[in-house]
């Protein structure tokens, strides 16, 4: 469906980053990160289609570049790396992240790899981390990918299948029950992450604050059993119009249930 289709559409409010190395960024959850794009800078590549992506719908982000080479992202994350150590501020943290779903791109193993080595060289206190909505992570190669970094941090908006299908929109085979048993098989090396809203689209409400989506939301923890979790709200940067954050009080009220569970869990409002 075209960008007119889809209504309400502001993608002069969102953007893409640079790439493949952006920031660094300073952020409350990671401190200073350094930001690895393995897409390319005209466009986004995603499996989903969030209604609140900063980078806009991917029906107005298409683009006909490919990924970033692998040796392109390794020379100039390294150039970066270098010049952060001599001027005396290295990151504390490089982040996978970017325009769309990072897992996508053929190098992401090879990208990961690179990273954690160039990291062990030239930032050693620096963690390696990785946005990710999650429908990759059953396959063999990122798993792997994965779980060599410290913080893989994966989506899991809802369990509910309708919620998911309307918010996050996935354009591949998206099924709520399989993805939280993969992210259990992870067992506990993963950290989970969440957002949490409010408001409407295109007559469509939405709330997953209320009880009948936080109750079976934190039963997937449960199962999970996560190292950690990070909940959050949208920024005024959404595509669709008509969302709203959720109030600091209903978060914060979440994370205590969450840590309640014995799961770390950070909030960003
Ligand atoms: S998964 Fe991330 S990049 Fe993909 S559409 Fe959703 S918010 Fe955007």
């Amino acid at each position: 469906m075209g960008a007119e289709g889809r209504g309400n559409a502001r993608p002069g409010c969102t953007y893409l980053n640079p790439s493949p190395v952006y920031g660094p960024v300073h952020s409350r959850r990671f401190g200073l990160s350094l930001g690895v794009n393995l897409m390319p800078a005209s466009g986004k590549i995603c499996t989903f289609d969030c209604l609140y992506c900063e980078n806009g719908f991917d029906a107005d982000r298409r683009t006909a570049e490919p990924h970033v080479p692998l040796e392109r992202v390794e020379r100039e994350l390294e150039a970066t790396l270098e010049r952060m150590r001599d001027e005396g501020t290295p990151p504390d943290q490089i982040t996978f992240a970017g325009n769309g779903e990072p897992t996508l791109s053929p190098a992401f193993p090879q990208a990961i790899e690179a990273a954690v080595r160039l990291r062990d060289s030239l930032a050693p206190q620096a963690k390696v981390g990785v946005l990710s909505n999650g429908t990759r992570a059953d396959v063999p190669e990122v798993r792997r990918a994965l779980l060599l970094c410290d913080r893989p941090t994966l989506k899991l908006d809802t369990v509910s299948q309708g919620f998911a299908e309307a918010l996050d929109r996935p354009n591949v085979p998206y099924d709520i029950a399989r993805q939280v048993e993969t992210y259990a098989s992870y067992e506990g090396r993963i950290l989970i992450q969440t957002i949490f809203l409010r408001g409407s689209w295109q007559g469509n409400d939405f709330d997953n604050t209320s009880e009948s989506y936080v109750e079976p939301w934190l039963e997937a923890l449960r199962r999970i059993g996560p190292k950690g979790a990070t909940i959050y709200t949208v920024d005024r940067t959404t595509p669709a119009e008509g969302l709203a954050k959720a109030p600091a009080e209903v978060l914060d009220a979440i994370a205590d249930r969450v840590r309640a569970l014995g799961i770390p869990c950070s909030v960003g409002y």
